[in-house]
C-alpha cells in the first residue's frame, strides 16, 4: 500500500510514519529528512536549501520532484511505502498523479493550538531521526534518544517564528490539496490530536495490513 500523509507541520505525520513503516515493513519518505540529511552532510543540494528550510519556506517544486521520483525508484518502495511531508503544494500533487501510481492519502486533523504546542516542544534525536516532545513524549533520560542513545536536538525551524511561517505555508499552498483529493475520492481524515498510539490503531482499522 502506498501512502500520503497529509497534515500541518506537528500534526504527527512523522511519529505515525515511524510506527507505519515499521508495522506494515514499508519505508517511511520524508522530504524534509531528506532536505536536513544533506544540510547536515554540506552537499550542494543542502547548501541550496538550507536557508528555506531555516525559515519555514518551501524548496521549489521542480528540486523536491526529482527527490522524489528519484527515491520512488528505489527497491524498498516495491511494496509500498509512506509520503511524509510531500506533495505540499498542487503542481507537486498534480505531478505526482500522473505517476500513475495508485496511493492512499491520509488527512491529518489537528488544531492550531496543539500543533504550536507539539512543535514548539519537540525534540529530535541526531542520530536516529525519532521525534520526542518534552511535554507530551518526553524520553526516558533527558536528552538523549530512547532507541539509540544518540544527542536530542530541538530543529531550527521549530522556533518560534518559523513555525508561525511554517503554518501560513501550511494554510495558504498545502491545505488545498485537502479539495484536491477530495475530488479524486482518495481522502480519509484522522483525528491526530490523540495519542500517537491511539491514531496508530485508527490507522490500523482503516487500512488493514494485506
Ligand atoms: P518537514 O520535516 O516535513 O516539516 O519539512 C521541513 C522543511 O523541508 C519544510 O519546511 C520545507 O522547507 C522543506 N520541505 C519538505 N518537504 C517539502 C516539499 N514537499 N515541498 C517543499 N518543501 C519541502
Amino acid at each position: 500500500m502506498n501512502f500520503i500523509f497529509l497534515g500541518p507541520p506537528g500534526a504527527g505525520k512523522g511519529t505515525l510514519a515511524a510506527q507505519v513503516a515499521e508495522e506494515y515493513g514499508i519505508p517511511q519518505i520524508s522530504t524534509g529528512d531528506i532536505f536536513r540529511e544533506n544540510i547536515k552532510n554540506q552537499t550542494e543540494l543542502g547548501k541550496k536549501v538550507k536557508a528555506i528550510l531555516d525559515s519555514g519556506g518551501l524548496v521549489s517544486d521542480e528540486v523536491v520532484l526529482e527527490i522524489v521520483e528519484d527515491r520512488l525508484k528505489k527497491d524498498d518502495c516495491k511494496n509500498g511505502f509512506i509520503l511524509d511531508g510531500f506533495p505540499r503544494t498542487i503542481p507537486q500533487a498534480e505531478a505526482f498523479e500522473k505517476l500513475g501510481i495508485d496511493v492512499k492519502v491520509v488527512n491529518f486533523e489537528v488544531d492550531n493550538d496543539l500543533i504550536i504546542a507539539r512543535l514548539s516542544n519537540r525534540r529530535v534525536c541526531k542520530n536516529c531521526k525519532a521525534n520526542y516532545n518534552v511535554k507530551f513524549m518526553p524520553p526516558k533520560v533527558e536528552g538523549k534518544c530512547d532507541k539509540c542513545g544518540g544527542e536530542l536536538f530541538t530543529r531550527e525551524d521549530d522556533k518560534l517564528e518559523s513555525i508561525t511561517h511554517r503554518l501560513e505555508v501550511y494554510r495558504k499552498e498545502t491545505e488545498p490539496l485537502i479539495e484536491f483529493y477530495k475530488k479524486l475520492g482518495k481522502i480519509t481524515d484522522i483525528d491526530s490530536a490523540r495519542d500517537s498510539s491511539l491514531v496508530l490503531v485508527d490507522f490500523k482499522k482503516l487500512f488493514p495490513k494485506k
